[in-house]
């Protein structure tokens, strides 16, 4: 395994894979369990899988996946989620949570969280199972192409997806068990049941799956999309989800739409730790409130279901046209007339500069 030469076998990554995914895939493919793999490949020195590689991948990992399988290194890189910097989020932190993006919650070689979705009719299409960066997306509740709820975990055994450690104690397992059977229980994530999603605002799932479909390939192309729209969605789910906010506007929404209310929200809670169907739920109402953009939304704060302040609420680098949306409340708020209410947004837009 020594050298820089191709692998025997060097399979490149299929359209909008992740490198875990991928790397998992051509250690089977030269009949190798991965822990072997990684070892022989990187050396013990190197650990693989205590971290989030996808998210965090180191370039020696990434520079080797694409010399040895004759992949341009550009690609390579495309197979991790720094794919959706500068569009799902701004920076990508070595700490802290990514906007958008779902965590592993890593301990050790474990994985507590459930932090990579599938869609089993995806896999089951797929002619050799491979898991997508978009299935890391907190708001990909669902697949557009199929039009089911995703899965974040295993159905008969209630474990996240971990294909890394498909092998592991199980000796007498061949190193080419697909991608798709459950590590814990063996379960084929492809014969799960899929559940059709709910359309119950049609022009609010036109938007949603318009979303989808912009980050289902990894690294969106589009540049005329505006990801501030994104990051508002993203405030409108939080507030859905924290503490007074969740039960006064999530109350107000659901009985707008017919949608449960589950104002039951404790505290915060980020949108990224929550189970894909309470994001599902959430994201729902969010898409909603942002609809008819800012029809519905001044609609809920001239009933009392929000706050103008709470719109703002560690908000960091929020879009203008959002903010000066905020400031026309504050002013109406206020009772300031039309000629501050132009001052308020000129200082906003004057402090932002200095700041920046
Ligand atoms: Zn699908
Ligand atoms: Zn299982």
């Amino acid at each position: 395994m020594d050298g820089d030469q191709l692998w025997p076998a060097h399979p490149h990554p299929y359209r909008g894979e992740l490198l875990s995914s991928w790397l998992v895939r051509v250690a089977h493919a030269n009949g190798l369990k991965v822990q072997t793999f990684c070892r022989l490949t990187f050396g013990n020195d190197r650990q693989v899988w205590n971290r989030d590689i996808d998210r965090l991948a180191p370039a020696w990992l990434v520079e080797t996946m694409s010399a040895r399988t004759g992949t341009p290194l550009q690609r390579a890189w495309q197979t991790t989620l720094l794919s959706y910097r500068c569009k799902l989020f701004e920076h990508a932190n070595i700490a802290g949570q990514l906007r958008w993006i779902l965590p592993l919650k890593m301990y050790h070689r474990k994985r507590l969280g459930h932090g990579i979705q599938f869609c089993p009719r995806c896999l089951a299409e797929d002619a050799e199972p491979y898991f997508r960066l978009a299935w890391r997306v907190a708001f990909y509740t669902y697949c557009p192409k199929h039009d089911c709820m995703l899965l974040d975990r295993c159905p008969q055994c209630g474990q996240g997806v971990a294909y890394h450690r498909i092998e592991l104690g199980h000796p007498d397992i061949t190193s080419t068990a697909p991608l798709s059977n459950c590590w814990s229980c063996g379960f084929d994530y492809r014969q799960a049941e899929v559940e059709p999603i709910d359309r119950w605002s049609e022009c609010t799932f036109q938007s949603w799956t318009k979303a989808l479909r912009l980050v289902d390939h990894g690294a969106p192309s589009s540049t005329r999309f505006d990801y501030g729209k994104l990051a508002v969605l993203h405030q409108a789910a939080k507030l859905l989800l924290s503490g007074s906010a969740n039960r006064r506007l999530a109350g107000y929404v659901a009985e707008r739409t017919g949608q449960e209310s589950q104002t039951t929200v404790v505290g915060r809670l980020a949108i990224e730790s929550c189970d894909v169907a309470k994001r599902h739920w959430a994201l729902g109402l969010a898409w909603w409130l942002v609809g008819r953009w800012p029809s519905r939304i001044r609609m809920a704060w001239q009933l009392h279901a929000l706050r103008y302040n709470w719109l703002l609420r560690d908000f960091k680098a929020a879009p203008d046209w959002y903010q000066a949306f905020v400031v026309t409340l504050r002013c109406s708020t206020t009772g300031t007339g039309l000629q501050s209410h132009n001052s308020c947004i000129h200082r906003r837009i004057r402090n932002k500069c200095q700041i920046r």
